[in-house]
């Protein structure tokens, strides 16, 4: 099969299967062509893979060991520079190649920008979309651009996809009031409970897409991610709902997305790596 990376950097300690025999597809998209803060998301799938190497593959509280699934990492997505949309059209070619060799496989994006989510989402067309993020994300244009980072809920909203978010704490009167326009429903980051995630996502129709923007969590977890917020969900908060909803829900795709940093073994890259290994685990657990 043809796959559109540029290299492949695996990183992960453990033997890893190859696409048609995967349980879990590791795709990353190193674009970060509208951060508007801080750059570094390019070196997000690299960071993640290397932070893996930090981690034991046994994972204490669930007593498995994620070296004994099916993983395959099929390496980055060749991105187009400064464009997001032919970037995310990209990601969605691969995504759908991924399906097409291996209908069973679970896709797990690694980026990158949150505006390659995007890509994923037209691949797998859930029909509900979770997202754990600081931001709203629903501006129509960003800078001029309605595919920035800024605008991915937006986009994916008007796809008809229902959607639910948590651990919010920055938006426009304007994101906000299109969010009560379309009966879009967020919890913000100080009001987030474990009951109050289950409630809402409860009702969702199936099946799900889960998007982690990394900087849903409090500052010194990710203190590189590209548009950082005080105020945030701690990494159990984003475990337990996870654990929820592969329970519970019929997910479809995962991604981690906003990981960056300019040098190895950046904690937002820990952090991301972290909850890698708790998603592929909660998801291997159960297999
Ligand atoms: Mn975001
Ligand atoms: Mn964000």
């Amino acid at each position: 099969m043809e796959f559109l990376y540029t290299y492949r950097v695996t990183g992960l300690e453990f033997p890893l299967v190859e696409p048609d025999d995967a349980k879990f597809v590791i795709v990353g998209v190193p674009f970060d062509g509208t951060t508007s803060f801080k750059p570094g998301a390019r070196f997000g799938p690299t960071l993640i893979r290397h932070a893996t190497l930090n981690l034991e593959s046994y994972i204490l509280d669930y007593e498995i060991d994620i070296a004994e699934l099916p993983i395959a990492d099929i390496g980055d997505v060749s991105i187009v520079s400064g464009d997001p949309k032919k970037t995310a059209d990209r990601v969605k070619e691969t995504i759908e190649e991924v399906k097409r060799i291996n209908s069973e496989a679970l896709p797990v994006l690694l980026g990158g920008e949150h505006s390659q989510t995007l890509g994923a989402i037209e691949a797998l067309e859930p029909k509900s979309y979770v997202v754990f993020d600081a931001h709203l994300d629903l501006r129509d244009s960003y800078e001029g651009n309605p595919y920035s980072h800024a605008c991915v809920a937006r986009r994916i909203a008007e796809l008809g996809i229902v959607e639910a978010m948590f651990g919010i704490r920055s938006g426009t009167r304007e994101e906000v009031r299109f969010a009560e326009a379309r009966g879009i429903n967020w919890i913000h980051a100080r009001d987030y409970s474990f009951d109050a995630f289950v409630e809402l996502v409860e009702p969702l129709p199936e099946p799900v897409y889960l998007s982690v923007d990394i900087d849903v969590f409090d500052l010194p977890l990710v203190p590189s991610t590209g548009t950082p917020e005080a105020g945030g969900l701690h990494f159990w908060n984003v475990v337990e709902a996870i654990e929820w909803l592969v329970e519970n829900k019929k997910v479809i795709g995962f991604d981690i997305m906003e990981v960056a940093g300019k040098s190895l073994g950046d904690p937002t890259a820990l952090t991301g790596a972290k909850l890698l290994f708790y998603f592929i685990g909660a998801v291997g657990r159960r297999l």
